[in-house]
């Protein structure tokens, strides 16, 4: 290749541009002295001309030796040649090379010499283009050097001119390539995001409906079939969700949504639902946030969970016994900025040192058998990587193959200023138990979308009247009061931001305020705030979830309570027991809600009175030897097992006796071990009542 070519026969370039300046400055010397030279000097002076003749001749650059005292300069053949001229085809005056320079470049090749002829820049070295005989332009480098009186005034520079033409061209092209290569690329990004989300629509059908038939009467297989298609189609979601995600990210469409948030409810949530899976793996799962941590920041919490759930489910995926930590402790401060450092310590399988770096690129997995094994796509970590940049962090992992791993990353957050704002509500929550029936309206021009929106919400004990489009939605606004309405944002005709901007300038009038709450399947940055900007109340993003739904809607509740209506999955389950005086040893909306699926719930019942028996047993023996470490670790796993159970007395209890123990007072331990026994007993028979064989 030419540009390899360049660089070997530049390498003498240098060196002999280093001799010609070495020779010109003898040259010069001698000459002043000229007048009174002896022979000797004279003929030092002919041959170091000579030398100097065959150095230019040796290089294909062109020479130019200017005295600035007179304006005259000296032009070299090879100078004149290099744009297409004979040696007395042209003037050897500066404004030669004045008039030859292209005309936007003159100026800044002025001022470069200026500049150094002013003594401002150490070197004179600039590239312009210069116009040819035949008219057309060469990219030619300038180098040069001044000769400077005893008052340091320029007097006399000298330097050559190379044509770099080619090597200008070389670089054109490079650029040209390297922006084709960029633009496609974040093609790629935009055409994935826009495809996953588009796949994204239809989803909310199949979820949906599956959802639904769940909550039907059906034999044992066929909800066994049913599930499975469930959870085929939730992790579908999950992985388109990661393209687009990661897609976003790489078109730079990704941005933060920074809100106030605490910091503690959103890592004892997440360590709460993933404590399931932990527990299903008999793992323990445990977290500790320094008590120096401020917990009330400011910052996107939503993409905080995803990277913990992300790497907390990876550490759960990839232990087989042991236990998962997360740590949280303070990084540093400044006036406004609090940044944290995360701990996700695992015992796990552990990754080797090779591969550390570059699980963290897209697609890569530490060994190649790990997808058939652990399932999952490699993008986890890309993506909490790019989040964690976003957050002003960094992540990296250290591990020990077969010795467990621990992620580590940091992100800033911003300070509350002291006065706490409302925060805003949390996405998911769990499912408020009691509700009261809301009249509400569907807007939407998809069926199955309608079906979806309205089969869920009228199980749920809501009345629902559909609207397919917006003209629609508007008229029966004007009939009807609604406690909320649904509005599809994109549909054809009147559209869901046209619909509601109609309906608030009809409710100007009437001075009432109905909820609006969008539902779009566009996951892009900037939908929220178009969707609110439009005037609406709330955002639900499609494919729609139960508990989601229900969160989004019921939060606009204005009617007193109804009884509880069996949440839309659990047709033909038994009704939750009624307590008399004692609240219930487990919340049951609650436990259906976190473990969201029947088969899974029955399966956490069956096993519930052996583990926990064998936790307490061995706590009791930890305590007839009085030995309070056995006795916390064994309250302590069973901490984090009764707190799948949404049994908030035992689990009460259980935190006291770790504190007990963690405090070494083994009197106060064994009073809190005798009444956990005994809730761990009542809770065991609910537990069985709700779930147990025969019902
Ligand atoms: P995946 O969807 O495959 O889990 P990730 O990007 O989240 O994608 O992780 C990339 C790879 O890094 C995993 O496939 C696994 O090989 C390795 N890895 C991540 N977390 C752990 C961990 N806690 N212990 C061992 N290996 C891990």
């Amino acid at each position: 290749m030419s540009e390899t070519q360049e660089h070997a026969a530049g390498d003498s370039v240098p060196e002999l541009k280093q001799r010609v300046r070495e020779l010109e400055d003898m040259l010069h010397a001698f000459r002043l002295r000229l007048p009174n030279a002896p022979a000797e000097a004279m003929r030092e002076l002919a041959e170091s001309e000579e030398r100097f003749a065959l150095a230019v001749r040796g290089t294909n650059d062109g020479i130019w030796d200017w005295d600035i005292r007179t304006g005259k300069v000296f032009f070299s053949p090879p100078w004149k040649s290099m744009i297409g001229y004979a040696d007395d085809e042209i003037e050897n005056a500066f404004s030669t090379f004045e008039k030859l320079l292209h005309p936007e470049d003159h100026d800044r090749v002025m001022a470069a010499l200026n500049d150094y002829l002013a003594g401002r820049t150490p070197r004179y070295a600039v590239e312009f283009r210069f116009r040819h005989k035949d008219g057309s332009w060469r990219w030619i480098l300038a180098r040069g050097r001044a000769l400077r009186d005893e008052h340091g005034t320029p007097y006399r520079m000298a330097g050559s001119h190379t044509d770099v033409t080619e090597r200008k061209h070389d670089e054109e092209e490079l650029r040209k390539a390297r922006q084709a290569a960029e633009s496609a690329n974040s093609a790629k990004s935009v055409f994935l995001a826009n495809m996953s989300h588009e796949i994204r629509t239809p989803m909310n059908g199949v979820i949906g409906m599956s959802e639904l038939l769940l909550g039907t009467e059906l034999n044992e297989t066929q909800r066994e079939y049913l599930e499975m298609l469930k959870l085929s189609a939730d992790s579908l979601l999950e992985l388109l969700n990661d393209i687009l995600d990661f897609s976003k990210i790489e078109a730079g469409r990704m941005e933060l949504d920074a809100h106030e948030f605490d910091l503690n409810e959103v890592v004892t949530e997440i360590a709460q639902a993933m404590g399931i899976r932990a527990f299903q793996k008999h793992l323990v799962l445990q977290h500790h946030i320094s008590p120096e941590v401020p917990t009330r920041l400011i910052g996107d919490d939503g993409r905080l969970r995803q990277i913990l759930v992300n790497l907390i489910g990876n550490a759960i995926k990839f232990t087989h016994q042991g236990s998962v930590t997360i740590e949280v402790t303070l990084e540093s401060t400044t006036a406004d900025l609090v940044t944290l450092h995360f701990k996700i310590n695992d015992t796990g399988i552990g990754i080797a040192n090779d591969m550390q770096d570059s699980i963290f690129e897209a697609f890569t997995q530490a060994e190649s058998s790990t997808s058939r094994r652990y399932g999952g796509t490699g993008l986890g970590l890309a993506i909490c990587h790019d989040l964690v940049a976003l957050m002003q962090g960094r992540i990296w992992v250290e591990s020990q193959a077969g010795k467990g791993s621990t992620f580590h990353f940091t992100a800033a957050f911003g300070r509350t200023s002291g006065i706490s704002i409302k925060p805003k509500s949390p996405r998911i929550k769990p499912v408020v138990t009691a509700h009261s029936s809301m009249k509400v309206l569907i807007v939407e021009d998809g069926h199955v979308n309608q079906l979806v929106g309205a089969r869920m919400l009228e199980k749920r004990g809501h009345v629902v009247t559909l609207a397919a489009n917006g003209r629609q939605a508007i008229e029966y606004c004007g009939k009807d009061a609604f406690d909320a309405i649904l509005m599809d944002v994109h549909m054809p005709g009147i559209n869901g931001y046209e619909a509601t901007a109609k309906i608030r300038q009809i409710e100007q009038t009437s001075g009432s305020h109905v909820p609006i709450i969008a539902m779009t399947a566009n996951a892009m940055k900037g939908d929220r705030e178009r969707c609110i900007a439009a005037g609406m109340d709330d955002y639900i993003s499609k494919p729609l979830r139960s508990a989601e739904l229900f969160q989004v809607v019921e939060q606009f509740a204005r009617r007193p309570a109804l009884p509880e209506a069996a949440p839309a999955f659990v047709d033909s389950a038994p009704p939750p027991p009624r307590p008399q005086v004692e609240p219930p040893p487990f919340d049951l909306a609650e436990f259906r809600e976190s473990t969201g699926d029947e088969k899974l719930m029955r399966k956490l019942v069956a096993i519930f009175t052996e583990d926990s028996q064998k936790y307490l047993r061995k706590a009791e023996k930890a305590l007839a030897v009085s030995k309070a470490t056995p006795l916390y670790e064994a309250a302590h796993s069973l901490k984090g097992m009764l707190g799948v159970y949404s049994s908030k007395q035992a689990l009460k209890l259980c935190t006291e006796l770790c504190e007990y123990a963690h405090a070494g007072d083994l009197k106060g331990a064994q009073i809190m071990l005798d009444q956990l026994k005994k809730e761990c007993s009542l809770l065991g028979d609910a537990l069985n009542a709700s779930f147990g064989p025969g019902t």
